[in-house]
């Protein structure tokens, strides 16, 4: 089922078809409407959890069977050099850095998002050896609360749990001696806020603190300019916005002006400033590379690689221009056509990423009819629809579709089926 029965009638049919007509209209003059071709997505499906799970690049396939049949099957251990997989995290980190606004040799594609906030929180930290506080956002994702506590707990320091609104406040009143690293979500991966990226870093550093950012829900939908804020660290995830595939493995940004001093605590092998002289002390490489810790994941590093040719050529304020015309589209329609639907995400451009949560009380019910009628969002605690907007390949019209399934299924009541009573293991 691809578009939504009528239910309504009268003006309501009538607002919608306008509604269509204006989608039709935008993606007809989309400058951007190609892009879509570079990806395989499925018939009927109109696909918007591409914030959860990036869509699979056409040319991926054969590019990993390319890794698996002659790189790992044929050249096998020749393969280190002859198709220099050694230096992949820093190639395939060359490629990421263009999406968030750092030179080639700031970042390194390597582990996950949660270890890498590891590894550069710990790392911040330990450059403010005499502050003792690191403040973290009330509701940022799990793996970023959790790991800043295990990183207080580690090296004896204090988390205090700040929304951006009240850090002045709180740095008026004494925080600002204390604070040794802030860290936040560049964009709210539950109410799609962007927040104010070169603003709290500056109030960070005015106080004399170092931050570090997770771009996971930012970079590839919205353009980053880690260096234009003077970010000092930086983390991102693969497979969401940048297309990397299933668990695809993640990046860290390290200024290069701290490069040199940072002393990550994951000090493995492939970190180390002479790998192949397997020495018994620990001595950090020169650079990102010391960001490292054990071999990388190859085949989903490769993957990844040649997913990120999908932004090539692609203009960045173009394709920020494109996420904001389909979150605006959908947020009016909600307003025109679902108005007992709150839409929590902000409406000010320059404040929303690139997703819209609506806010319901039966949210994991409805995202499970809305799948059931082809339209694939998802469901976050406690009680909000996301709706992903990946600005390479959905189109104004599939927003109208989607708009218009949530008013079939709140219309039929859907949603109130005993079908769908507990949420799933992945939700
Ligand atoms: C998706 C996401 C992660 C994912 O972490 P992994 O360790 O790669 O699973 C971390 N932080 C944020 C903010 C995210 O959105």
């Amino acid at each position: 089922v691809t578009t939504a029965p009528d239910r309504s009638g009268g003006s309501g049919s009538g607002r919608r078809g306008a509604a269509r007509e204006r989608a039709e209209r935008l993606d007809a003059a989309d400058p951007l409407r190609a892009l879509r071709a570079r990806f395989l997505l499925p018939e009927g499906q109109v696909y918007l959890a591409g914030n959860s799970l990036g869509a699979l690049p056409v040319h991926v396939p054969a590019r990993v069977e390319e890794v698996v049949r002659r790189q790992w099957g044929a050249d096998l251990v020749g393969s280190w050099n002859l198709h220099d997989w050694w230096r992949a995290p820093e190639r395939v980190g060359a490629r990421v850095a263009r999406l968030v606004g750092v030179a080639a040799d700031e970042v390194v594609v390597a582990d996950s998002t949660s270890v890498n906030l590891f590894k550069a929180l710990v790392a911040a930290a330990r450059m403010r050896p005499d502050r003792r506080v690191l403040v973290v956002e009330p509701g940022n994702f799990p793996s970023d609360l959790y790991v800043v506590d295990a990183v207080a707990d580690l090296l004896d320091r204090e988390v205090r749990r700040l929304e951006p609104a009240e850090l002045p406040g709180a740095l008026a009143a004494g925080l600002a001696e204390q604070l040794a690293v802030l860290t936040y979500s560049h964009v709210d991966y539950r109410t799609g806020e962007l927040h104010d990226m070169a603003a709290i870093t500056a109030a960070a550093h005015a106080a004399g603190g170092l931050v570090v950012w997770d771009l996971s829900h930012s970079a590839g939908a919205v353009p980053v300019d880690l260096a234009g804020a003077g970010v000092d660290f930086a983390v991102g995830c693969g497979y969401k916005y940048l297309c990397g595939g299933p668990g695809a493995p993640a990046y860290v940004v390290v200024a290069r002006r701290h490069q040199n001093a940072v002393h990550q605590p994951l000090t493995g092998w492939t970190g180390h400033a002479r790998p192949f002289a397997m020495e018994d002390r620990y001595e950090p490489a020169p650079g990102i590379t010391r960001m490292r810790a054990g071999s990388p994941p190859l085949l989903s590093l490769l993957a990844l690689e040649a997913a990120l040719e999908v932004f090539d050529g692609v203009d960045l304020a173009a394709l920020r221009a494109r996420g904001l015309s389909l979150s605006r589209l959908l947020i009016d329609f909600v307003d025109a056509v679902v108005p007992e639907v709150e839409v929590v995400t902000p409406r000010q451009d320059a404040r929303r990423g690139s997703q819209v949560s609506l806010r319901h009380p039966r949210a994991y019910a409805v995202v499970r009819a809305l799948i059931d009628r082809g339209v694939v969002g998802d469901f976050r605690e406690p009680d909000l629809i996301r709706l992903g907007l990946a600005p390479l390949y959905v189109r104004h019209v599939d927003v109208v579709t989607a708009v218009e399934a949530l008013r079939a299924v709140l219309d039929a009541g859907e949603h109130q089926q005993p079908r769908y009573p507990q949420p799933h293991v992945v939700t």
